[in-house]
C-alpha cells in the first residue's frame, strides 16, 4: 500500500487570533503545521499546545533573512510545504491623517506587504522544486485582505493601502503561478473578534457597538469562521479557484443602504 503523505502548511502570525484559529483548523484536517510569529515563546506555546507533530518558529515576516531561515527550517524539517496563509498582521496608526507619522505608515506596510512578499517568494520556491501531486498542483496560498480592501475607513491610510495591495498581490501572484500549480487566494474578513481589534478598542478606534449595528449579521465574526474559509481556500475542493477574493464579513461590503434600513428587518429567533 501506498504510504500517505502528510500536507505541511505555514501559519505566519499563529500566535494568535485568526492565525491561530487557522493552524488549530489546518491540524484537524491533517495538516503537518508550522506556526510562525514575531512573538517566540507565545508560538512555541502554541505549537506544544497542538501536538508534537507542529513547529513553533520566530519569524518577523518583514526581514528577509528572518523569512528565508524560518521556510528553510520548515523545508528542512517536513521536505515539503503544501500551504502558506499570510496572516501576520498590525492595527493601523489611529488619529488623522494630518497627524500621521511615516514611520508607522512605513511599518504597517512592510508587514502586511512586504511580508506577504518575502513570505510567499520563499514558499513558491520551494513549492516550485516539488512534484506536483496528482490532479491538485503544488500547493496554494492564502492572503488576508479585509474590508479595508475595498472601502475607505477615515485615517487607516497604511492599514487600506496595505490591504488593497494584499489583493493586487494576490491577483499578480495567482496568475504567473497558475500553470505551475500554485494557487493564490485572498479572505477579506469584515471585524474579527481577535487581540488586534480589543487594541484597537482599548485605544478608543474602534466602536463595537456601531460596528455590530452596521453589520447585516448584527455582529462581528469569530476567528474560527475566518479559519474555516482558508482552510476550504488551501483544500483540493477549490481546486479550479485561483486569483480570488472571498469576502467573510457577515454582509459588510455588500450592504450599501443606509444604516436605518437594517432596523426592523426580521432576526434569527432566539436559541
Ligand atoms: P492578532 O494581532 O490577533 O494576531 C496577529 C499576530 O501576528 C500577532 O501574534 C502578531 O504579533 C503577529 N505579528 C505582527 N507582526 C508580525 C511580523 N512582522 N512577523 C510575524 N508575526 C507578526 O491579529 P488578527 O488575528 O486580528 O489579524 C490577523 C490578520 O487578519 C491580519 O493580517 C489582519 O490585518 C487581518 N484582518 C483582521 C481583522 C480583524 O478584525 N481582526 C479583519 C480583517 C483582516 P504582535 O501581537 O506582537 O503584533
Amino acid at each position: 500500500m501506498q504510504k500517505r503523505i502528510e500536507s505541511v502548511a505555514i501559519v505566519t502570525g499563529a500566535a494568535d487570533g485568526i492565525g491561530w484559529a487557522t493552524a488549530q483548523r489546518l491540524a484537524m484536517d491533517g495538516y503537518r503545521v508550522a506556526l510562525l510569529d514575531v512573538r517566540s515563546e507565545a508560538v512555541q506555546a502554541r505549537a506544544t499546545e497542538l501536538g508534537r507533530q507542529h513547529l513553533g518558529l520566530a519569524c518577523d515576516v518583514t526581514s528577509e533573512a528572518s523569512v528565508q531561515a524560518a521556510v528553510a527550517a520548515v523545508a528542512a524539517r517536513f521536505g515539503r510545504i503544501d500551504a502558506l496563509v499570510n496572516n501576520a498582521g498590525i492595527g493601523d496608526q489611529t488619529g488623522p491623517t494630518v497627524e500621521q507619522n511615516v514611520e508607522a505608515f512605513d511599518r504597517v506596510l512592510a508587514v502586511h506587504l512586504r511580508g506577504t512578499f518575502l513570505m510567499s517568494q520563499a514558499v513558491a520556491r520551494v513549492m516550485l522544486r516539488a512534484q506536483p501531486a496528482t490532479g491538485h498542483g503544488r500547493g496554494a496560498i492564502v492572503n488576508l485582505g479585509s474590508i479595508a480592501s475595498t472601502t475607505g475607513l477615515p485615517g487607516r491610510n497604511a492599514y487600506s493601502a496595505a490591504k488593497a495591495g494584499v489583493l493586487g498581490m494576490t491577483r499578480a501572484m495567482a496568475s504567473e503561478w497558475a500553470r505551475a500549480g500554485i494557487r493564490v487566494n485572498a479572505v477579506a474578513p469584515g471585524y474579527v473578534r481577535t487581540a488586534l481589534i480589543a487594541g484597537l478598542e482599548r485605544q478608543g478606534a474602534l466602536d463595537a457597538e456601531g460596528i455590530a449595528h452596521r453589520t447585516p449579521m448584527g455582529r462581528m465574526a469569530e476567528p474560527g469562521e475566518i479559519a474555516e474559509v482558508i482552510a476550504f481556500l488551501v483544500s483540493r475542493r477549490a481546486s479550479y479557484i485561483t486569483g480570488a477574493v472571498l469576502p467573510v464579513d457577515g454582509g459588510w461590503t455588500a450592504f450599501g443602504a443606509p444604516e436605518s434600513a437594517l432596523s426592523g428587518l426580521p432576526e434569527q429567533a432566539a436559541a
